[in-house]
């Protein structure tokens, strides 16, 4: 099983030049790296620049086309060459207003034209985890059949663990983790055969990222802000290569 890191770098860099520059040494650095798929999320602009890695997109429309003023569509993510889509960051939930029903929209948007959905979820100080993660993966799984969910991501991103360097704890991550695949096997009653890729994303740094790959539970990471730094993405995409000789945790 390969790791997937994958780097969102938010409304960064601001230049075409810095953005070239930060994918070419990125792409530079993995090159000899086994064993992860490294996934960069630019912003939309810089995506027809870009290529030698797998590409992301930041969001998208769940309209394929018309008087949507300021929207990509996924068609034209699909000509760019782009294979995933965050979908639901808690940033495009809290700023653009994005709620389940619309990332549902997304998510199915995404899977009937073959783009892959990153569904970020997670609860942000003092909510109830469960409750939080339970209606966002229910309502933005909703209507999903069983047959896609191997091309579901599923990054649990604690929003106050997002850009404020207070990562989440190893065994918490475990518990949100094995909280996320009980909720998908109870909404797909217990029928699974495909297993759902799930991420941990939230102030993930080259110094704290191997243990989340060795001991969270984790098929991979979401990066923010420590995307931005070529050297310390390498690292993370390095040290997630020997995801397969560890531990995983049991269900599904
Ligand atoms: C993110 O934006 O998805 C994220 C995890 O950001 P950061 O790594 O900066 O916390």
């Amino acid at each position: 099983m390969k790791a997937l890191i994958v780097a969102n770098w938010k409304e960064n860099p601001v230049t075409q030049k810095e953005a070239v520059e930060l994918f070419n040494t990125v792409e530079e650095g993995v090159g000899k790296v086994t064993n992860v798929e490294v996934v960069i999320c630019p912003p939309f602009v810089y995506l027809p620049l870009l290529s030698g890695l797998t590409l992301g997109a930041q969001n998208v429309s769940y309209e394929e086309k018309g008087a949507f003023t300021g929207e990509v569509s996924p068609l034209m993510l699909k000509d760019l060459k782009v294979t995933y889509v965050i979908v639901g960051h808690s940033e495009a939930r809290r700023n653009l207003h994005e709620t389940d029903e619309t990332v549902n929209k997304k998510v199915r948007e995404c899977l009937g034209i073959s783009l892959k959905p990153i569904l970020c979820v997670g609860e942000n100080m003092g909510e109830n985890k469960k409750e939080v993660l339970e209606k966002q993966i229910t309502e933005g799984l909703k209507n999903v059949p069983e047959e896609q969910l191997k091309n579901v991501v599923i990054a649990y991103e604690p929003i106050w663990a997002i850009g404020t360097g207070r990562n989440c704890s190893i065994e918490e991550t475990q518990e949100s983790v094995l909280m996320i695949k009980k909720i998908i096997l109870k909404l797909y009653d217990k029928k699974i055969k495909n297993a759902v890729t799930i991420l941990y994303g939230g102030s993930v740094t080259s110094k704290n990222s191997e243990e989340y790959i060795k001991d969270g539970g984790v098929n991979g990471l979401l990066v923010g802000g420590s995307s931005l730094n070529a050297e310390d993405f390498v690292k993370i995409v390095t040290l997630a290569k020997n995801i397969d000789k560890v531990l995983r945790l049991s269900i599904i």
